[in-house]
């Protein structure tokens, strides 16, 4: 990592007048993870591309998802072998371009004598597992003693415990990872818009007319691309009937998951995979900082997408099921910290029970250039962006050939081996900045090698080094860099995506009001805008079950 006197800050504006009256190769409807991740290859291609997100970045399902980068274990129940065996590969990749942000956890499945999936079955099962990851990832599997494990991880109930599998796979933060393909596109070239909403498509002959609102302003404009891509995950549908008022039929099954944080359950490092009495169901529990994430559910969902939210019968199932598979656990209601939902908007053509519908993807093509993309996860969302850009380039004309994303790491992702990465630069920005090693460490994690840059706003802005709040971990520096150079409008941006702060204790709603000041002068806005914020904020962050 360079210096952070030597690196250099690359700001970036929000800057709807780029899109009025233009016209791109490409033009991306979503700024989720399939979307950033589309922008980011065709920019690479060398493509003239725009992005626009109605909400924040990663607002939708790309914030609510579990956070593993996976092969997927319980897909090979389903026989999925393709998409283990692309999802295991798309795992070390992307362990590769982004190590600060992608890393090896490992999971225990504790075995019981009655349950569904016995201790031979898992063992076949994961054996598959590491063949599929052609034996590449960072440990092989292997089988504990109930003894042992109990010892590694005492919240697992011996009674009845036939023995315990330990594997590996990755945890990441989603919104993060989204960020920073939409940070590398814009670094590109590309025009990334977050609050601006797709609410025409005109065909125009050699191409498509968007009718744009900008969120923010009201102002609305219009642009024109030769190449439309739907990335708008659970939205896909309302987007073809904007294309095809006559309709094309529905495309897309959603389902709600929803997940919960708790106090620390799980006492070891390790992840829990458990098996839900009632369905069968697969669930995790994992180590969040001092907490524990709960997740998750699989329900079919027919309301609007803008509306979903955790129920009271999702998180009853949660807390019971944690329950019931951890002794000196009791876990209750008022103990839930915070709790998220999300939709999975897979491929409409799986009936049957939601856990066991189909992850792949599938693109739709219709009218003159227009890419539409459902199913897939986020795990592998680089192969499925690679496949789009591939034919959005041949359809141009332009920019062919293989994508480049696999091997150019991400924004943040240039630090080599991340565990030296962490070690040298722990040292040396302690020793620049006088700030702790812990929290030095955590930076690192976020920010990778951009650490650097982010710390180098202290060097005209020292007083940004404090809390934002008295205790708070939460830097001033990381919400001025959220607003210079991440994008970020409001600040449930930065306490909900630039940081996980709002799924912690406290929610953020300790940090909302500095978090409010510091963005409303940088950003120069009024004091009305910036109390809206704060009641907004108040309003979907109060309780911990959301939103009433
Ligand atoms: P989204 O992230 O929803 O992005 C679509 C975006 O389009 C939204 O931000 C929306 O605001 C925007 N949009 C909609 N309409 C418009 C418009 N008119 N104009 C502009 N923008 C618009 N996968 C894994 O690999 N690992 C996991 O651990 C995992 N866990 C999951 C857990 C849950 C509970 C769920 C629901 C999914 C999980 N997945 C996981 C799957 C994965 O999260 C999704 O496949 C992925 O996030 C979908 O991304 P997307 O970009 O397609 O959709």
């Amino acid at each position: 990592m360079t210096t952070s006197r030597s690196r250099s800050i690359t700001r970036l504006h929000r800057d709807p007048q780029k899109l009025a009256g233009a016209r791109f190769d490409a033009l991306v409807i979503g700024g989720g993870i399939n979307g950033a991740g589309i922008a980011r290859d065709l920019t690479l291609r060398g493509l003239r591309v725009a992005l626009v997100e109605k909400e924040d970045f990663a607002s939708g399902t790309s914030s609510a998802s579990t956070k593993l980068i996976h092969g997927g274990l319980r897909y090979l129940e389903n026989y999925d072998f393709k998409l283990v065996f692309e999802s295991c590969r798309e795992r070390r990749i992307l362990q590769n371009i982004a190590p600060h942000l992608v890393r090896p956890l490992p999971f225990f499945i504790p075995v019981y004598q009655d349950d569904p999936r016995p201790l031979w079955m898992i063992r076949a099962g994961l054996t598959l597992y590491d063949f599929l990851a052609m034996f590449r990832n960072t440990h092989h599997h292997r089988i504990l003693a109930p003894g042992p494990a109990v010892g590694l991880e005492p919240a697992l109930r011996p009674e009845g415990l036939s023995g315990v599998p330990q594997y590996w796979d990755c945890r990441t933060d989603d919104a993060r990872l989204c960020l920073e393909n939409i940070l590398s596109a814009a670094e590109a070239g590309g025009v990334m818009l977050n609050y601006m909403e797709a609410k025409t498509l005109t065909p125009t002959g050699d191409g498509w007319r968007l009718g744009l609102e900008d969120r923010e302003s009201g102002a609305e404009l219009e642009t024109e691309a030769r190449v439309v891509v739907n990335a708008a995950g659970p939205w896909l549908d309302r987007i073809c009937a904007l294309a095809e008022p006559a309709g094309g039929g529905k495309k897309l099954r959603l389902t709600r998951g929803t997940h919960i944080v708790v106090p620390r359950i799980n006492r070891g490092n390790e992840a829990l995979y458990l098996t839900a009495g009632r369905d069968d169901r697969l669930f995790f529990v994992l180590p969040w900082g001092s907490l524990s994430l709960v997740g998750t559910t699989d329900i079919d969902f027919e309301g609007d997408p803008d509306q979903v939210r955790p129920t009271s019968a999702d998180i009853d199932y949660l807390l019971e099921e944690t329950s019931r598979h951890l002794q000196d656990v009791r876990i209750d209601r008022s103990q839930v910290v915070a709790s998220f939902a999300g939709l999975r908007p897979l491929l409409a053509a799986d009936g049957g029970q939601a856990s066991k519908a189909s992850r792949e993807h599938k693109i739709f093509t219709g009218g003159p250039g227009l890419y539409s993309i459902g199913g897939g996860k986020y795990t592998t969302y680089r192969a499925v962006a690679a496949e789009v850009a591939a034919q959005v380039a041949e359809r141009i004309g332009r920019g062919g050939g293989p994508s480049l994303t696999h091997r150019i790491p991400l924004p943040g992702g240039r630090t080599g081996h991340f565990q030296s990465f962490l070690f040298r630069n722990t040292r040396t920005l302690a020793r620049e900045f006088g700030l702790p090693p812990a929290v030095l460490e955590y930076l690192l994690g976020q920010y990778g090698s951009r650490t650097s840059s982010l710390l180098s706003l202290l060097h005209h802005e020292p007083d940004l080094i404090h809390p934002i709040a008295p205790g708070s971990p939460l830097l001033k520096i990381q919400v001025a860099y959220a607003v210079d150079c991440e994008l970020a409008r409001t600040p449930e941006d930065i306490l909900r995506r630039r940081t996980s702060k709002a799924l912690n204790s406290g929610r953020g709603l300790d940090e909302i009001e500095g978090v409010a000041d510091l963005m409303a002068l940088r950003l120069g806005v009024s004091a009305e805008r910036r109390r809206q914020w704060i009641d907004t904020y108040h309003r979907r962050f109060a309780s911990p079950f959301g939103e009433e």
